[in-house]
């Protein structure tokens, strides 16, 4: 036994925690050369798989990749026996690397971290446990586990049970027999569905209380599998680099396979196969839309659905275990072994706990609403207050006495998930707001802590002693993963990802859904950037570049990803007509557009002839107001198919007829043809708003981009000429100015679809440069008194955003009511990319609204 730390300590580093984490941890600070003490409330190394000894207790990552890589010596010296290694084996791995780096003897067992309080005159941390003991050190980290603190019994009477009771997390170390035992099992998430098989195997009767069924696929455990096995023989380095720059961190080819596309038979397929693969990233991974998209989703639900029905013999019982409450995915699936078999047992019962709720637990057993039960065991497989449960339970207070659960009251803060502003020198692995339980661990774990045991050499070198996220990078970070997780169908589930299995726990979306390899780059990308957004303090004074490191939509990002992977030529390198054809071939790989009411093509008169236009009107009864909308293209490009998905979002969302008008384009018709058809189809429409389906005096004018700039400046042309009426101007990112210099264009010029030279191509294709001072050319130049309320929407990544702000400001100064949406985190085109970019949708439904405020007397 290694000596207890006493009240006179000072270590470089209390690590709290001795699994996975911890263990790695103290490896790496002591190779750094710091003394370091670590605790455990457990009498051993192992966390997780020390604690949780139940029977069937098993990994669900294989293996082969929840295993540590740094020491390639150490995976030389350990050969895995099963696919999915079970608890005993686990456990027996992190004592043998326990053992093999001697790392016992900095660990204090049986001892549980109290309190953690940072000492700004000392900058150091003071701490505390449960046996008395105080100690003071420079860096405090916690890698105490995110499913480590099991959930408290939230059910009436536990306490009166005279029988046995066991946690699957907290299981005896000599084991359970349940031999000719009337056994109660509550709780059907990954730990009871694991368990039950083998319970049914002792118990002489098994009742299993189930609140909500889970998703559960066969993991067919065996073997390794041979392929992943050759994979690593064959290039060891290649295979654990893939790992760590996969989603996952497991080396998966991801699809591209979209299950709203998809035929029934490459659909069924590709189930199939992920079913027999029996491994969770492939049976999450069926298609690429699955966890953002519900009608893909529901067609894998329905898939795993159709063969719990098969396997489960009574017609009631599997109705009951199909889980039809949340998307699949969005509450952690489970791999099982003979899980839904064991229901065909005649010894098994399953109690639906949505029809008949538990009243209560008894001396004798369990009552529901309507039966008594007896048993002779109950075990609480009811998990854990997952990820921030462990943090929580220690008193840590940081600088000013701010106390870590007060800042968390409404939900976890971090920075990467590693640091949290106002506590110096405190880390967390896996904390909230990084991949951690959304991937293989080990991965995510070692990946933390390299990032900190680095983090500290390059403050060692650079003469820091104190580094501290600061506010701005911190709710930069918090944003982002909010974001990520919006995109996505987990906030709609009651999930511990969501914190939603206990009680009085802040609903938010804890992990952080970004994949594996999007933060790790994020985290290289912060200290590229010389620790971005981190305050780092010593005797020679402080270092921070504030910041935030990921302001773009994830799925923005993606978009602008997959694009730059088409290698196709910048725009401004080709003919009118060349880009007109790239653009209809990307038109063509749309998704489907929403559905409206009606969708007609017609005519109207306009200077030099016809203007086509496109009428949608919405699916509710007429008549509507009417929206006379003008596409983007830089005055060059689009067309009435072009805006065709935002023509129909638009409809749909505001419940108006959308008159969509296709002007006529440069260089064919120079300036100001297009400004001259917008305000002659502004004119027509008005004047033939009752034949169009629409109410007459309710007409307002939209655009996007070059649309926005002639839809701007026909209002200014309607006020000059006294009519017609004009309810409101919607302008999307709209061209109100010819002046490149503005900040944005610095900013955004390059990189974002719509760039600088791009725009100077559309420019010179559309005015001479003796025209762009024209307010038809130029709307921010002319007169703006007595225009009609606007909404102006701005993006964040776009060259044209602050002329659009310009036009803004300069309205409101006029007198105009304007409303402003900022499309925070996009660029000039992601908004109207409907069906893609799935974080634009809340932006157009508050555009949407705007719309309909144009109409406030609208039926
Ligand atoms: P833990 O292993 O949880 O260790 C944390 C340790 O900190 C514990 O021993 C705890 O006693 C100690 N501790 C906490 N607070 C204090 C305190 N105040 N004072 C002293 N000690 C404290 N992940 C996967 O990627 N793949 C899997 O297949 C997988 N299977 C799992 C199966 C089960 C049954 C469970 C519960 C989780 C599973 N996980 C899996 C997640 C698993 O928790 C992680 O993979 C990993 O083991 C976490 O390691 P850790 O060291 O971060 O935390
Ligand atoms: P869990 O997924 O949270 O499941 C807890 C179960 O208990 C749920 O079915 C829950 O129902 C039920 N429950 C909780 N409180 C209840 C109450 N008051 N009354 C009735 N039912 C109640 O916990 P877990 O099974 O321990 O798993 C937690 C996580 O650990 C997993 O998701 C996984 O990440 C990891 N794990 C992995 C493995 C593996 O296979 N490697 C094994 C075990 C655990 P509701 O759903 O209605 O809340």
């Amino acid at each position: 036994m290694n000596k207890p730390a006493e009240a006179t300590d000072r270590f470089d580093a209390v690590v709290v925690g001795a699994g996975f984490s911890g263990l790695y941890m103290l490896y790496r600070l002591r190779r750094l050369g710091l003394s370091v003490k670590v605790f455990d409330s457990a009498d051993d190394v192992g966390g997780t798989w020390y604690w949780n000894r139940y029977p069937g207790a098993r990994c669900d990552i294989p293996t082969t990749d929840y295993t540590y890589s740094f020491d390639p010596e150490l995976e030389k010296e350990w050969t895995w026996s099963e696919k999915y290694a079970t608890q005993p084996e686990i456990l027996d791995y992190l004592r043998f690397v326990a053992d093999r780096y001697g790392l016992r003897a900095d660990i204090e067992f049986a001892t549980s971290v109290a309190s953690a309080h940072w000492d700004e005159q000392e900058r150091r941390w003071s701490i505390t446990t449960d046996r008395g003991t105080r100690l003071r050190c420079r860096y405090y980290i916690m890698a105490s586990g995110c499913l480590s603190m099991p959930k408290s019994l939230d059910i009436k009477g536990t306490e009166r049970f005279a029988g046995e009771v066991y946690f699957t997390s907290r299981w005896p170390h000599e084991g359970v027999d349940f031999t000719g035992q009337r056994v109660a099992v509550i709780g059907t998430g990954s730990s009871g569905i694991q368990a039950i098989p083998l319970i049914a195997r002792q118990a002489s009767q098994l009742t299993v209380f189930q609140r909500t069924p889970n998703f559960s696929v066969p993991a067919h455990n065996g073997p390794a599998p041979a392929g992943r096995l050759t994979r690593l023989a064959q290039d060891r380095d290649e295979y654990r680099d893939a790992a760590r720059w996969s989603p996952g961190g497991v080396p998966v080819e991801p699809t591209d396979v979209l299950g709203v596309t998809a035929s029934e038979s490459v659909a069924r397929e590709r189930f199939e196969d992920a079913w027999k693969a029996g491994q969770l990233f492939s049976i999450l991974g069926v298609f690429a839309d699955q966890g953002v998209n519900p009608k893909s989703n529901g067609i894998v639900a329905e898939m795993i659905r159709e063969k719990i029905r098969s396997i489960v013999h009574d017609p009631r019982t599997a109705d009951a275990l199909c889980p039809t409450d949340h998307y699949f995915g969005t509450k952690r699936p489970c791999l099982d072994t003979g899980y839904f078999e064991t229901y065909n047992l005649p010894h098994v019962r399953l109690v639906d706990l949505r029809r008949q709720p538990i009243t209560s637990i008894t001396e004798d057993g369990i009552d529901t609403a309507d039966e008594s039960f007896g048993f002779d065991a109950i075990v609480y497989a009811t998990g854990f207050d997952a990820m921030t449960g462990a943090v929580a339970a220690v008193d840590v207070t940081g600088r000013d006495g701010l106390s870590l659960t007060e800042k968390w009251a409404a939900g976890p803060s971090t920075y990467l998930g590693l640091m949290t502003a106002g506590f110096p020198n405190f880390f967390m692995i896996t904390g909230p707001g990084s991949p951690s339980v959304l991937s293989n661990m080990a991965v995510s774990i070692e990946q933390h802590v390299d990032w900190v045991a680095d983090c500290l050499k390059d403050m060692r070198t650079e003469g820091f002693e104190t580094i501290e996220p600061t506010p701005l990078a911190e709710s930069g970070w918090d944003q982002h993963v909010r974001d990520c997780g919006a995109i996505t169908l987990h906030p709609t589930a009651n999930s511990w990802y969501m914190g939603a299995n206990v009680p009085g726990k802040p609903r938010v979306f804890l992990p952080y859904i970004g994949g594996v390899a999007v933060y790790r780059q994020a985290c290289d990308d912060v200290v590229a950037r010389d620790y971005l957004g981190f305050r780092r303090t010593g005797p020679g004074g402080e270092r921070c570049l504030d910041g935030v490191i990921r302001r773009m939509q994830p799925d923005v990002s993606l978009v602008l990803q997959l694009m730059a992977k088409l290698g196709l030529p910048p725009m401004e390198t080709l003919s009118a007509d060349e880009a007109r054809a790239m653009m209809g071939a990307a038109a063509a790989t749309r998704p489907p557009s929403p559905e409206v009411g009606e969708v007609t093509d017609g005519l109207m008169p306009g200077p030099a002839g016809d203007l086509p236009y496109r009428l949608y009107r919405p699916p509710s009864a007429g008549p509507h107001p009417v929206v006379v909308y003008f596409h983007g293209g830089g005055w060059v490009l689009g067309d009435l198919d072009s805006d065709d998905p935002l023509c129909r979002d638009l409809c749909v969302r505001s419940d108006t007829v959308i008159v969509s008008v296709n002007y006529r384009h440069s260089p064919e018709a120079r300036f100001p043809a297009a400004a001259d058809d917008a305000f002659a189809a502004l004119r027509w429409t008005a004047s033939h708003a009752a034949e169009l389906g629409g109410i007459p005096g309710q007409v307002a004018v939209a655009g996007w981009s070059a649309g926005g700039n002639i839809a701007a400046v026909a209002c200014q042309r309607a006020r000059d000429a006294g009519g017609p009426r004009v309810s409101g101007q919607l302008l999307i990112s709209p061209v109100t100015d010819s002046d490149m210099t503005r900040p944005s264009y610095a900013e955004n010029g390059d990189g974002y679809v719509l760039t600088t030279p791009l725009m100077h191509w559309f420019w010179d294709y559309y005015a001479d440069p003796a025209d762009r001072g024209d307010p038809r050319a130029a709307p921010l130049r002319g007169n703006l008194d007595g225009l009609p309320p606007a909404c102006v929407v701005t993006a964040d990544f776009d060259p044209l955003r602050d002329e659009g702000l310009a036009y803004a400001d300069a309205l409101e100064a006029s007198g105009a009511q304007v409303r402003r949406v900022r499309a925070r985190g996009h660029t000039h085109t992601s908004v109207t990319m409907v069906g893609v970019v799935i974080s634009g949708a809340p932006v157009r439904a508050e555009i949407a609204e705007a719309l309909r405020n144009f109409f406030p007397s609208a039926p």
